[in-house]
């Protein structure tokens, strides 16, 4: 069973995207180093500028294998082989739709072409992957023709394309099972997410025999995407017990990377890599979860297991249990009558529509315990901002931290990251900076900014803090200051 990315091929082919070389080439590493077996880094004979690319992907003497793309054209093959590909992976549609619209060849043509290229290919390298486009709308007896042709002319794997996304699990298992017998090559699946079955279509593919799986990094790729790695990956190993050979707790590190490269948002509930895929808000499941997290998660999968974290979440639906454990956690024990009064409260904010953080739990928490007198760690006097089109920006602070007034400034890639950076230089704790989430509560240029982060400590623990204010860079720094201050309370014995 191997893997087989293409969030650098079709997963740019994606509607708005367009990853830097520099992103690209950070992928590429990610990719190879989480196991995956080849990387289609891109289609040279595209672009001159493509062409570049796909030889300095290919220059990295990554771990994987990397591909280049190629119609059945000698010029496009020559472009693989010249930047310098492990792999050419050619392709020519194969259903009569796009034989008579496309390429105006004859089946005879084209079972031609394919053993002329394939046989060229091999000729120059050790692997060949042939693809029928549209094979899944292709009439299934000239499709084991064109793809044993392949396979006989030196294809090493043959790529059983969903083109545009039509096919059904069923009809993968039945399709992939009168393949196998015929084709004498290992079979690849490409399946799109038109109507969302590109991961039960791959999944079933394998079931059927197909020993590759082609995924794309948060299901990006053309129109409605491709098969999700994540999911693939994960279904393969955790339901089916097969093993991928992808290291998969860099899922999610893989995932928030190809999020942020993209510019294409996580939906919360996504499987797998979402922030929802291990949160927990009920009463009656978190209780359960404290338990044994099996009560109300697959068990046979954990956030471990996938780089994510389990969280508990504050809520209107939030239970004794999950807050006397959240409470735990920061050396606070209220007695039963406390613990009520703040239940009540968290349920008062979260049925104004709001969401509850770490740091307001904590904050509510003092107040009912009457333990307001203590002492926050950092309180902040004075935050000065520069930022322009010519200036870099940058930003000065000035707080009190345990006591004593310090002061510190700092640059950073806008004012918010400048802010931050210069509170973190000025309390001495090592903290880093996992989330960062800002929304405009109405609309308009006057918006209110209402910022989410969470920060990690040494020992992996995770809190999250939030601010709102018409100013986005002091209610940045704001929810920054609350997340220290929440972690300095969790150090206190
Ligand atoms: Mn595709």
């Amino acid at each position: 069973m191997t893997v087989f990315d293409t969030t650098l091929r079709d997963g740019e082919q994606t509607p708005g995207v367009s990853f830097r070389q520099d992103h690209k080439f950070a992928i590429a590493t990610q990719l190879s180093e989480a196991g995956v077996h080849a990387i289609e880094a891109g289609f040279p004979a595209s672009s001159p500028a493509e062409f570049e690319s796909v030889k300095a992907i290919a220059s990295m003497n990554l771990k994987a294998d990397v591909c280049g793309l190629a119609r059945m054209l000698k010029g496009d093959v020559d472009a693989c082989l010249d930047a310098g590909v492990d792999l050419v992976h050619v392709f020519i549609p194969t259903s009569e739709i796009q034989r008579v619209h496309t390429i105006r060849k004859s089946p005879e043509e084209v079972v031609a072409t394919t053993r002329e290229i394939v046989g060229y290919v091999r000729g120059h390298r050790d692997k060949c992957m042939f693809s029928a486009m549209d094979a899944t709308r292709t009439e299934l007896p000239f499709l084991i023709e064109v793809s044993r042709a392949a396979a006989e002319a030196g294809a090493t794997i043959v790529n059983v394309p969903d083109t545009v996304g039509v096919f059904t699990p069923t009809k993968m298992l039945d399709l992939i099972g009168a393949l196998v017998p015929e084709v004498p090559a290992p079979l690849d699946v490409h399946c799109h997410n038109d109507f969302g079955l590109a991961v039960a279509n791959t999944v079933a593919a394998v079931e059927a025999g197909a020993s590759q799986v082609q995924v794309t990094v948060n299901g990006i790729g053309e129109r409605a995407g491709n098969a999700d790695i994540a999911q693939t990956v994960m279904i393969l190993e955790a339901i089916y017990g097969i093993s991928t050979g992808i290291e998969t707790p860099r899922l999610v590190e893989t995932s928030r990377l190809v999020s942020r490269y993209s510019g294409i948002a996580i939906p919360p509930n996504t499987p797998i890599v979402g922030d929802n895929a291990f949160s927990h808000e009920s009463g009656i499941h978190s209780h359960g979860v404290l338990a044994n997290a099996a009560t109300f998660e697959p068990g046979i999968m954990t956030p471990e297991m996938v780089g994510h974290r389990r969280r508990l979440t504050l809520g209107k639906h939030v239970g004794r249990h999950a807050v006397r454990q959240m409470l735990a956690d920061v050396h606070l024990d209220p007695s039963d009558a406390e613990l009520d009064r703040v239940i009540e409260k968290i349920k008062a904010i979260a049925n104004r529509g709001k969401r509850v953080t770490d740091a307001d739990l904590y904050e509510i928490a003092e107040t009912v315990l009457g333990l307001e007198g203590v002492q926050k760690r950092v309180d902040v006097r004075d935050i000065a901002i520069m930022t322009g089109t010519h200036t870099i920006p940058t930003a000065s602070v000035r707080a009190v931290v345990d006591g004593a007034e310090r002061v510190a400034a700092c640059t950073g890639n806008g004012p918010v990251d400048a802010a931050i950076r210069a509170i973190g230089k000025i309390v001495p704790l090592p903290v880093t900076l996992k989330e960062y989430g800002i929304e405009a509560i109405s609309g308009g240029s006057d918006a209110i900014a209402h910022v989410t982060i969470a920060v990690e400590d040494e020992r992996g623990r995770i809190f999250d803090a939030s601010s709102s204010g018409d100013d986005v860079v002091l209610a940045s720094a704001e929810a920054m200051v609350n997340a220290i201050n929440l972690l300095s309370r969790a150090d206190k014995k």
